[in-house]
């Protein structure tokens, strides 16, 4: 669990975390106040994308390759949204 950002508990859940997105906010059960997670999620979304996108157009790998390319990138980007974006106030 996530430490929420107005009370410091841990009633954060990973999961929440990962499908909140940073236009969704969510209460604390503790506190009862908002948090959400930081505009960063979306840069690491296109950053991402946009690596990917440029590894398919630069190596031109084999379907099978780009296949593992694009569950790669999800998977980074889901462990990104969990463990380096920031939770913030709402
Ligand atoms: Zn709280």
């Amino acid at each position: 669990m996530l430490n929420c950002p107005h009370c410091n508990e841990r009633t954060i859940s990973p999961i929440k975390k990962l499908f909140l997105g940073p236009i969704f906010e969510h209460r604390c059960p503790s506190c009862r106040k908002h948090w959400g997670i930081s505009q960063w999620s979306v840069v690491v979304a296109a950053v991402a994308a946009a690596s990917y996108f440029g590894f398919l157009m630069v190596a031109n790998p084999s379907r099978q390759v780009a296949q593992i390319g694009m569950v790669g990138m999800m998977v980074a980007v889901a462990l990104a949204l969990v463990f380096v974006v920031p939770v913030v106030r709402k």
